[in-house]
């Protein structure tokens, strides 16, 4: 096993995490230009997952969404593990910039009432979305208070927050 890979989330310990958070995974300079890549983590890794469907409608609404909010929002693009984003951004951005930007993004969503660019025209897969669904996981990160959503790992919670993290959102619950 390789004690340092290339990838910068293999070597986080995904066991240690509290989700949902933001985080910096990565800031590169190339040429003199600064970009911040970003992990908006959903869901508990190794634990819960965002059905492909729900994902794929995230997706498309955050993607849309933000550019509504900044001029610096480079990609935003799902995990293939399913537990949430990576966000890059143009510039130097603090974790604080990101959490409000996915904020206000994910406070679009529940407004939403259709998904961006669903159709076999603009999609490559346009059958495989489920708006409600999106909902469901943007209403579970928006129910946690901006100052936990910055708190990564499970040592920066006391076992009482812990206790008053808001539970998992289930299929059902739609
Ligand atoms: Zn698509």
């Amino acid at each position: 096993m390789a004690d340092r890979y290339n990838v910068e989330s293999f070597n986080l310990d995904h066991t240690r995490v509290a989700a949902p958070y933001v985080r910096v995974a990565d800031v590169k300079e190339l040429n003199g230009v600064t970009i911040t890549k970003f992990d908006l983590r959903f869901t508990q890794p190794n634990e819960r997952f965002i059905p492909t469907d729900a994902l794929h409608s995230l997706e498309h609404l955050l993607a849309e969404n933000s550019r509504n909010h900044s001029d610096e929002v480079l990609d935003l693009s799902p995990m293939g593990c399913r537990t949430g984003f990576y966000l890059i951004m143009h510039g130097k951005k603090r974790t604080e910039e990101a959490a409000r930007l996915m904020i206000r993004t994910l406070q679009d969503v529940l407004k939403a009432d259709r998904v961006p660019g669903c159709s076999p025209v603009h999609c490559g897969n346009y059958r495989d979305h489920d708006l409600e669904g999106a909902k469901l996981w943007a209403r579970r990160f928006l129910s946690v208070r901006e100052s936990d959503l910055l708190k990564v790992f499970r040592e920066d919670y006391t076992a009482e927050e812990r206790e008053t993290l808001p539970d998992w959102p289930r299929r059902s619950d739609v």
